[in-house]
């Protein structure tokens, strides 16, 4: 645990860095708020949704922070509807423009509301069966989906699959998984993590939660549910109680 407090202390210095590139991940509507500059922050702990911590901002909150991806230089989305967090699409047109992306990646998904994961969740249901289903689409309102700092992208090479492009290691897709942390993005549902996220291996699923966190996520092989686990713990050590993670 002495090894922890130190990688987390690290986290205090990282906080001009937050302000420069804000950071919208947070914990919505637990009533915690930060104090003072000392991390961890509530509002700087990236926000855990899955089929354990359902999304819980409300739509018009989740709404006013989206802005279409269409209007990004650097990006190219398969449908001019979607739609994400407005510093998740600075931060991935910039990885984008960084790897020279635009013309080998698409983004297939972004922000979806209830309705849409409804619909995707009974119509995999229908085509791929219960079992591809659980593994690989989430339980409406249990998706990171709702949050808008989740973004599937695809290999323009590729067959662009709704529900599960592909997403190689090499090539120009493999420059962005090497340069995703730098810029705030993690590959989420990873084939190791299964039993922790409950999802299996999805190549193709990132989530923005900035580049503090994403940095000591990558460099310690941990995933969300570990790493707001721990935050949590530090938090709880730092004497600010138990309160609002993971809601
Ligand atoms: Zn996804």
């Amino acid at each position: 645990m002495e090894t922890e407090t130190r990688h987390f202390a690290k986290i205090n210095g990282y906080s001009n860095e937050m302000k420069e590139q804000p950071n919208p991940v947070h914990q919505p509507k637990t009533g915690m708020r930060a104090r003072t500059n000392k991390a961890p922050q509530p509002d700087s702990a990236p926000v855990l949704v899955n089929r354990h911590h359902p999304w819980t901002e409300s739509a018009e909150d989740t709404d006013s922070r989206l802005a279409p991806a269409s209007a990004f230089p650097d990006i190219r989305a398969l449908d001019s509807n979607i739609r994400l967090d407005r510093t998740c699409l600075q931060r991935l047109d910039a990885l984008l423009d960084a790897v020279g992306g635009k013309n080998g990646i698409v983004v297939v998904s972004g922000y979806r509301d209830l309705a849409e994961q409804t619909e995707i969740y009974y119509s995999s249901l229908r085509e791929n069966g219960a079992a591809y289903t659980a593994k690989f689409v989430a339980l409406p309102g249990c998706s990171e989906h709702h949050t808008g700092l989740a973004v599937d992208v695809g290999s323009v090479a590729g067959g662009l699959d709704f529900i599960a492009p592909e997403f190689p290691d090499h090539g120009v897709c493999g420059a962005f998984k090497a340069k995703a942390a730098e810029f705030g993005f993690v590959q989420r549902y990873k084939a190791h993590k299964e039993h922790l996220t409950g999802i299996s291996c999805e190549p193709w699923h990132f989530r923005y939660v900035g580049a503090p966190h994403a940095a000591i996520m990558e460099e310690r092989d941990l995933c969300l549910e570990e790493y707001v686990e721990i935050l949590r713990q530090e938090r709880a050590k730092a004497g600010h109680g138990e309160a609002s993670y993971g809601n």
